[in-house]
């Protein structure tokens, strides 16, 4: 898996700040623009603490992500607020068999050779159908959802901190929580205001939206 943080709106954290300023001023949004940052910083900090976020939408944040699994992209793209380009099963033939092995296969020997074999009789089948002339986009159909994939995603502030919540959870599916907590780590870095108490529900809030006891990071 790979994740690259590659653009993401200018003044990440200005603008949210000169958002807030601007709803209590009777300046114009230039004038506010134009204050230190330090200024804009302390106000965007204080409407973070009061869960005022709509601000945050103003700021937005594109990722590279590729070497990853259908099965995790299908998640993925239940979040709905936000923006989406993958590649095509029905335009790039996909003969190379690219695959994700869960950890909890590779630990098996027996099986993890058992997973390979199928994997390399799965790819048998799909380039003998389009060699038979079955178009890629019927040929894919006998893919597994372990197939690589790679995907653009460009989510505002706001969508993330809820993403990161259900995400970067322990009962998040561990392929879609390691990319959460990739994308979690390259936004701190830009944007660490909007991000610092940013992760599952139990950090951010200190509650368990899930009440499952079983968790070790459970609140008690
Ligand atoms: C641990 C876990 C297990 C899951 N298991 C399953 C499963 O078994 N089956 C399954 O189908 N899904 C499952 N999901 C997916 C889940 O149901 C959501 O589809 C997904 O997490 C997207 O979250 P969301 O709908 O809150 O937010 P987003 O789509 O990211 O939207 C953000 C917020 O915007 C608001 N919003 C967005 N669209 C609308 C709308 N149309 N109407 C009203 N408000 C809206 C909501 O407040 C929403 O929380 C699972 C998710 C997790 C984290």
């Amino acid at each position: 898996m790979k994740v690259t943080l590659i653009g993401y709106s200018p003044e990440p954290e200005k603008v949210p700040g000169m958002a807030a300023m601007l709803t209590h001023s009777k300046t114009t949004p230039e004038a506010l623009y134009g204050l230190p940052d330090q200024q804009t910083r302390k106000v965007l900090e204080q409407v973070m603490e009061l869960g005022h976020t709509s601000v945050i939408e103003h700021t937005c944040f594109t990722f590279a992500i590729s070497g990853v699994s259908r099965s995790l992209t299908h998640q993925l793209v239940r979040h709905r607020i936000a923006s989406y380009s993958q590649q095509s099963q029905r335009y790039v033939n996909l003969s190379d068999p690219q695959y994700v092995v869960p950890p909890t296969i590779t630990e098996h020997a027996e099986m993890a050779a058992e997973y390979e074999k199928t994997m390399a009789l799965i790819w048998k089948q799909y380039n003998s159908l389009l060699k038979l002339g079955i178009p890629a986009e019927d040929a894919r159909y006998v893919l597994p959802n372990a197939t690589c994939t790679n995907i653009l995603v460009t989510m505002n502030a706001r969508e993330l901190l809820h993403f990161f919540e259900l995400r970067c959870c322990l009962h998040a599916q561990w392929e879609i929580r390691k990319l959460a907590d990739l994308m979690l780590a390259e936004v701190k870095q830009v944007a660490p205001t909007i991000f610092q108490h940013a992760g599952p529900a139990c950090e951010s809030s200190g509650v368990c939206p899930e009440h499952k006891t079983d968790c070790p990071r459970y609140p008690g």
